[in-house]
This record gives structure tokens, sequence and C-alpha cells, in this order.
């Protein structure tokens, strides 16, 4: 049975292992969980960050393009493909 996950960015890049609500535990890689709707929607609340509710980078968890300056929570950028740099690093 296909579980349906969503990303959710650890509010740690050292917090790599997050128990979710159901029990079910999650290991981010580079720093993204990939949960359930019901356990990503708790770790929201409890400080994680939805990327599909934020348009921008926050100075900890981002990179930004050197090419193009487009802010990415990837390290490879959207736009021109290149590698980014992290934010705040
Ligand atoms: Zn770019």
């Amino acid at each position: 049975m296909a579980v349906e996950t969503v990303r959710v960015l650890s509010p740690d890049r050292t917090c790599v292992q997050v128990d979710g609500l159901s029990g079910r535990r999650y290991t981010a890689r580079d720093g993204v969980l990939h949960m359930t709707p019901r356990d990503a929607a708790a770790l929201v609340k409890a400080g994680g960050i939805d990327p599909g509710l934020s348009g921008v980078t926050s100075a900890s968890l981002g990179y930004r393009c050197p090419g193009c300056r487009h802010g990415s929570f990837f390290k490879r950028c959207g736009k021109c493909g290149a590698d980014c740099e992290k934010e705040g690093a």
C-alpha cells in the first residue's frame, strides 16, 4: 500500500530523525523529511517548515543560486540548474 507523503523541512539541520505522531520514524535527507500529511502537519506546528507554504528561503535553511540569485530549498537551482550555495552558512 502506497503511503502518501509530503515534504517538510526539518526545523534544525542537525535534527535528522523525527518521530511522528503516528509512531512512524522519519529520517531527513538534506534537511527534508518525507512524512504522511498528518505527521507533517504536527511537525510544522512544532517548528518545521512546509516548503509549499513558503516562497522564500530562510537564512538557516535555504540555498541561493550564485548565478541567477534564485532562492531554493534545494541544492540544485530550480531556474538554471546550477549548484546553489547554502545561505547563512
Ligand atoms: Zn540559478
